[in-house]
């Protein structure tokens, strides 16, 4: 799961940057408006963390050309603690979610993962998909019940596949949202951390789809 985030303040940012790398997430942060419209157009990310007061071109302006453009990715915004008209104008305008400075980035991140889950349709932070679970909250992937140990990557890729069972999801979708954008990769990279995987949770734990990518909760082919 990769997710933008869009905030000037250097010191914030690299709070929020590491509380979201320690909750299993990739994070690219942008330090103005212009820059984080760009990548947020350009590119598929899982959830955006929106700063409104941002330099060269505001928040609010951002978030409403996003949405113009069909960006459907979910937003949080980051608005100024008092700036109520503000936030009402930002979920107006399409943001699921408003977080005030200052605020605990515990809370952020637990907002981030009920975005995550809400867009993905599943009510609680715990995933099950026959007897595999992955509690989000944990950072974590049990099978049986017993506690999986997997590394952040091989997390990541379990963590998108069930966010997104029950789809087949192809190479590009999760080279784009397993990887930082500047990552140089081996052709087979996504096939050697499948294959992690499976040695760890079990072969049939993720189906390959010849031709079309891999999935997760799929029916029999
Ligand atoms: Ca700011």
């Amino acid at each position: 799961m990769r997710i933008l985030v869009v905030e000037d303040d250097d010191g914030i940012a690299a709070t929020i940057r590491s509380a979201l790398e320690l909750a299993g997430f990739l994070v690219e942060r942008e330090a103005n408006g212009e820059n984080g419209w760009f990548r947020g157009d350009s590119e598929a990310f899982d959830a955006i963390i929106l700063d409104l007061g941002l330099p060269v071109l505001d928040g609010l302006t951002v978030l409403k050309r996003w949405r113009k453009a069909g960006v459907a990715t979910p937003i949080m915004i980051l608005t100024a603690r008092g700036n109520w008209d503000e936030r009402v104008e930002g979920i107006d305008a399409g943001a699921d979610d408003y977080l005030a400075k200052p605020f605990r980035v515990e809370e952020l991140v637990a907002r981030t993962r009920a975005l995550l889950r809400r867009a993905a349709g599943h009510p609680s932070p715990i995933i099950e998909l026959g007897e595999i679970s992955l509690d989000t909250r944990q950072v974590r992937v049990a099978k049986s019940g017993l506690p999986v140990p997997l590394s952040p990557q091989e997390y990541r890729l379990v963590s998108y596949l069930m966010h997104h069972r029950g789809r087949v999801v192809g190479q590009p979708e999760l080279t784009e949202h397993l990887y930082l954008q500047d990552t140089e990769l081996d052709s087979n990279a996504i096939e050697v951390l499948v294959r992690r995987v499976r040695q760890k949770l079990g072969t049939d734990a993720i189906v390959t789809r010849r031709g079309f990518g891999y999935g997760m909760g799929l029916g029999p082919e």
